[in-house]
């Protein structure tokens, strides 16, 4: 039998354990903390009425891909599958403050120039400017493309649209959302087939349009009632049921030679596949202590981790929350001054179990969730993020909420019935050039060396669809 010994019980590793036991091989997952799902965690906020569980870190999934949907099937858990409150989100931007986020769109460029959500947010001049992609050809793009380079998405977005529209419209889901610069993000990476489409059609807008047309109907993101940490706690039952998952255990060292990994505690589990389910620089502190990697002097130099996030959960009794006054949520422009996090989640105005669940305990009770830390922050600590004190990251929660839901603040903090603050930093892959290249070439440090494999969202692509496809796809063949 093939043995597979996976290091790290994240959401890679969990698929990565499941898919291998799916294909009749057995598994021992080791993971270094107290607990599975990395950042797939579910907080327990302790209330006066009982104990709300809500999600601490990723809360959805992206539905363009059905792989999750098939898993979440396959773990008896179809049923529990939801749709978010198809209300839509809200953005705030410079000058004008909150404002509909465009309807039709993808990463924020917009489908329809013309839209009125688009003209409130650029302004009637910004508007016209992004018009112009509905009428400029896209030679100086199909010559780009023929020439192999790549193409950002700022770049693309500020020249077809005007770079106004990458300041207000793209920036704030990148950055938002994807914690990157769009002018350091591949379009190729996050839109499959939208710059040939465009070319092919002469417009990007209309190339948008006609993938959204196409895209299946139904909402852009799905989850799972309870939270998706429902998800971890069944691909936790599905592996030890059939295989083994040791907590505490810490991968310090690899020896290939022998295919085996050594834990902190000197433990040595050996086997004939071993999957690294972790961080680009724990997989390259990994791959430095093996003495059988023929590529060790050329390993590359070591990613770096980025700056991290924090999470502000806030339980807050307010009557003026019920009229889900933004929508889902709001994402925010990096150019405002007037408030400091990134996003917030009006989570019980995303997910009805949410709703039900909150309100079951108090009535006119709601979760909302406000992060903290853009890749784009320099590195100085001046901007509110991973690193910022829990007291300051309060204070700043209460008066960005004010702000952006339009709350006074007396609402707020008078009536916050329980508050969590959640840190990441390891789970977020760094999206500069340099630390890409590094990645890269960590991944063709491996490539050829038998039964070794790297997955995650650090060599899979951020996002639970991604992460699954790519651990769905590993295969743990006989080895001579
Ligand atoms: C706040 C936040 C919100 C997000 N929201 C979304 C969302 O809504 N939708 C979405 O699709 N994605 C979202 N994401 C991204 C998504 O959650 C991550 O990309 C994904 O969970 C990463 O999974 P992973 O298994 O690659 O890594 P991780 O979740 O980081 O898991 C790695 C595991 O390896 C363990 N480990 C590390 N080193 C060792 C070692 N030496 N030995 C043994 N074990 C080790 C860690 O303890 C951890 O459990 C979000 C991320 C964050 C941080």
């Amino acid at each position: 039998m093939t043995h597979v010994v996976i290091v790290g019980a994240g959401m890679a590793g969990l698929i990565a354990g499941y898919s291998a036991i799916k294909a009749g091989h057995t598994v021992t997952v080791l993971e270094a903390s107290g607990r599975p799902g990395g950042a797939v965690q579910a907080e327990h906020l302790e209330l006066p009425e009982g104990v709300l569980a809500v999600d601490a870190g990723a809360e959805a999934y992206a539905a363009r891909s059905t792989v999750l949907d098939e898993l979440l099937k396959d773990l008896g858990l179809a049923d529990d599958i939801v749709t978010p409150n198809p209300a839509g989100s809200w953005m705030y931007l410079p000058d004008v403050g909150a404002v509909p986020a465009p309807r039709v769109g993808m990463w924020g460029i917009p489908g329809d120039p013309t839209a009125q959500e688009v003209v409130a947010a650029l302004g009637v001049d910004g508007a016209a400017r992004a018009a112009q992609d509905l009428h400029t050809p896209m030679d100086l793009w199909a010559k780009r493309r023929a020439a192999g380079a790549a193409i950002t998405v700022g770049e693309l977005v500020a020249d077809r649209f005007g770079p106004v529209v990458v300041e207000r419209l793209v920036a704030p889901v990148v950055a938002g959302v994807h914690s990157a610069d769009p002018y350091d993000v591949d379009i190729d990476k996050i839109a499959p087939g939208l710059v040939d489409k465009a070319i092919e059609q002469g417009s990007v807008a209309k190339a948008i349009a006609d993938l959204r047309a196409a895209a299946p109907p139904g909402a852009a993101v799905k989850s799972v009632r309870g939270g998706m940490q429902q998800l971890v706690n069944a691909l936790v039952t599905f592996v030890q049921a059939r295989g083994q998952l040791e907590y505490g255990a810490k991968a310090i060292a690899l020896d290939m030679e022998t295919r085996t990994v050594v834990t902190e505690t000197r433990q040595r589990v050996q086997g004939d596949h071993i999957v690294l389910a972790v961080d680009a620089p724990t997989v390259h502190d990994l791959l430095a202590t093996s003495t059988a990697l023929p590529q060790r002097a050329e390993l590359p130099a070591q990613p770096a981790l980025g700056a991290g996030v924090a999470l502000v959960i806030m339980a807050v009794d307010c009557n003026a929350l019920d009229a889900q006054p933004r929508g889902t949520g709001i994402l925010v422009s990096p150019n405002v001054t007037d408030v400091a996090a990134k996003a917030a989640t009006h989570v019980t105005a995303k997910w009805q179990w949410a709703r039900d669940d909150a309100q079951e305990l108090k009535k006119h009770r709601h979760i909302v969730r406000l992060s903290y830390g853009r890749v784009t922050d320099s590195a100085d600590g001046s901007a509110p993020g991973h690193d910022t004190a829990e007291q300051e990251l309060l204070r700043l929660a209460r008066k960005d909420l004010s702000r952006m839901f339009d709350v006074a603040e007396e609402d707020i903090g008078d009536n916050l019935a329980q508050v969590a603050i959640i840190r990441w930093r390891t789970s977020m892959p760094l999206t500069t050039p340099e630390n890409s290249r590094r990645i890269a070439g960590l991944q063709e440090a491996v490539q050829d060396i038998d039964g070794l494999h790297l997955t995650g969202a650090w060599f899979a692509g951020t996002g639970l669809a991604a992460i699954a496809h790519h651990s769905l796809a590993l295969s743990f063949n006989p080895l001579q």
